[in-house]
C-alpha cells in the first residue's frame, strides 16, 4: 500500500477534481515533508495531512455591479480560509480573469507555509475574483470593489481574516475595499486589510517589501555559496509591484537587471535597469493599466522588445551572460523547456519571486542542475511579513518609520533563509536544499500548533 504522504496526495486530487494548480502545490509540499512525517506516526493517527489540505472554510459568492455603459455585470468572488492554527487567516486577494477555485486554493495553501516561515503569528488564506481590472475605469473598479466587499465583510476582521493585495489588487483597490468595509461595519478597523494607503494606516515600505525581501533572500543564498549580489547579471519576468521592488533593491546592491516581461513579450536592456529613472518607470508602466511592457523600449531606445517570448532564453537570444534568474510574474511561468534554457545559459542561481512560478518537473531539474534554487514561499514572504508589521502598527495605533520597517524586514528574510537551510541540512543533509527545507520549516510550526489544539 502507498505510504501516508502518497495517499493524501491522491485523496486531495480526487476530492478537488480539475484543480491542477492546487494539486501541483500539494504534491510539491507533501513530497518534501516525507522525512518529517516518517518521524511522527502520530500525524497520521490524527489525520494531520488530510486536515492540512482541506481549507477550514471556503466561500464563493456573487458580485453584481454596473459598468460605465449601464450594463449589469456578474462576477464570482472567493475567500478560502485555509489554516488558522498559528494566527488569523492572512493572504491577498487576486483579481484576474483566470481566477477559479484551483488558483485560490493553491495560493491559500502556499500561504500557510509562507506565513509560518515569517516567524509571525499569521495563518493562511487567499481570495479573489474572476474580475479583470485591466481596461476598467476607476469608477468601475470602485463599484466592483464595493460590491465585492458587501459580501466579503461578513467573513473578515482584524482577528479573523486579514486580506491584502495580490495580482490585480493594489493600493487603489485596497482603498476602495477598506472604504466600503468601514461604511458597512461603522468602525475604523484598520487591521482588517493590509496594503492600505499611508494616510489611513498603511505601513511605510509595504509596496516595495515583497521585492526587497526576494532580493535579500537571494543575497543570503548567494552568500551561502561564497558569492555576492554586486555586479551579478539578473533576468526577471514580470513588471508589476513585485518586479519594481526587486529592481530597486537589485539596483541598490549593485546588480545589473537586464530583463522584465509582460503578457506581450520581454524587454532586454543591455545597459541594465539600473538608474533611478528606469526603476521608477516600471511603476509608471504598470500604472498605465495597459498590461504591456513594450513601451519600455520606446522610452529607452538602448533596450529591445522581444514580442511573444519570455526572458528565459535571453542568454542565447542576445548572447549575454546571466548569473541569476528570478521569475516574478505569476504561476507556471517556467516550464521544462525554459528550465533547460536557463541551465544551458550557465547561470548558477535561480530564485522564485512570484507564487509557484515553476512547474514541479522544471523545479526538480533546476535543483539538480544549478548551484542553488530559492523557493517562492520563502523568498517572497517579505510582503506578507510587512503586512503583519502593518497589523501591529494598526492595533497599537502606531506609525513605524521606513528604516525601522526595512531593518525588521531584512532581519526576517535572513532568518527565513537560515530556517530553510537548517531544515535542508537536518532532513536532506544539504544546506542548499532550501526548496524542501522551506516546506519543512513552514510546516513544523503549523503542525505543532495543530497537534496542541486537538481535532479541529
Ligand atoms: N499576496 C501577497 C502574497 O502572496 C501578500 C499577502 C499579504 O500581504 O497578506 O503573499
Amino acid at each position: 500500500m502507498a505510504d501516508y504522504v502518497s495517499r493524501v496526495i491522491e485523496l486531495c486530487e480526487a476530492k478537488n477534481p480539475g484543480e491542477s494548480e492546487f494539486h501541483q502545490t500539494v504534491e510539491e509540499v507533501l513530497e518534501s515533508l516525507r522525512p518529517v512525517i516518517e518521524q511522527h506516526p502520530e500525524y497520521e493517527e490524527c489525520a494531520l495531512l488530510e486536515r492540512l489540505v482541506e481549507p477550514e472554510r471556503g466561500v464563493t459568492f456573487r458580485v453584481v455591479w454596473v459598468d460605465d455603459e449601464g450594463k449589469v455585470q456578474v462576477n464570482k468572488g472567493y475567500r478560502y480560509q485555509f489554516n488558522s492554527a498559528i494566527g488569523p487567516y492572512k493572504g491577498g486577494l487576486r483579481f484576474a480573469p483566470n481566477v477559479y477555485p484551483g488558483i485560490i486554493k493553491f495560493l491559500g495553501f502556499e500561504q500557510i507555509f509562507k506565513n509560518s516561515l515569517t516567524g509571525l503569528p499569521i495563518g493562511g488564506g487567499k481570495g479573489g475574483s474572476d474580475f479583470d481590472p485591466n481596461g476598467k475605469s476607476d469608477a468601475e473598479v470602485m463599484r466592483f470593489c464595493q460590491a465585492f466587499m458587501t459580501e466579503l465583510y461578513r467573513h473578515i476582521g482584524p482577528y479573523t481574516d486579514v486580506p491584502a493585495g495580490d495580482l490585480g489588487v493594489g493600493a487603489r483597490e485596497i482603498g476602495y475595499l477598506f472604504g466600503q468595509y468601514k461604511r458597512i461595519v461603522d468602525r475604523f478597523d484598520g487591521g482588517v486589510l493590509t496594503g492600505k494607503g499611508l494616510s489611513f494606516g498603511g505601513c511605510l515600505g509595504r509596496t516595495e517589501a515583497t521585492g526587497f525581501g526576494i532580493v535579500w533572500y537571494a543575497e543570503e543564498m548567494l552568500k551561502a555559496n561564497g558569492e555576492s549580489m554586486k555586479d551579478k547579471v539578473v533576468a526577471i519576468s514580470g513588471f508589476g509591484n513585485v518586479s519594481w521592488g526587486t529592481a530597486w533593491k537589485l539596483q541598490q546592491l549593485g546588480a545589473k537587471l537586464v530583463t522584465i516581461s509582460g503578457p506581450d513579450g520581454y524587454i532586454y536592456d543591455p545597459e541594465g535597469i539600473t538608474t533611478d529613472e528606469k526603476v521608477a518607470y516600471l511603476l509608471e508602466l504598470r500604472g498605465s493599466g495597459k498590461n504591456i511592457c513594450a513601451p519600455y523600449a520606446e522610452k529607452f531606445p538602448e533596450a529591445t522588445f522581444v514580442a511573444g517570448k519570455k526572458p528565459w532564453n535571453v542568454a542565447a537570444d542576445f548572447n549575454c551572460k546571466v548569473d541569476l534568474f528570478m521569475p516574478c510574474a505569476m504561476q507556471n511561468d517556467v516550464h521544462m523547456e525554459d528550465a533547460k534554457n536557463i541551465v544551458a545559459s550557465g547561470a548558477k542561481f535561480y530564485c522564485e519571486g512570484a507564487n509557484m512560478p515553476t512547474t514541479n518537473d522544471a523545479l526538480e531539474y533546476l535543483i539538480k542542475e544549478m548551484t542553488a534554487v530559492g523557493p517562492a514561499k520563502a523568498a517572497n514572504a517579505g510582503g506578507v511579513a510587512t503586512s503583519c508589521i502593518e497589523m501591529g502598527q494598526n492595533s497599537g495605533h502606531a506609525v513605524f518609520d521606513r528604516e525601522k520597517v526595512y531593518e525588521q524586514l531584512h532581519g526576517i528574510m535572513v532568518n527565513i533563509y537560515k530556517a530553510c537551510a537548517d531544515a535542508g541540512e537536518k532532513y536532506y543533509g544539504d544546506r542548499n536544499a532550501i526548496v524542501k527545507g522551506a516546506n519543512i520549516a513552514g510546516f513544523e510550526k503549523v503542525a505543532d500548533a495543530m497537534m496542541a489544539q486537538g481535532l479541529v
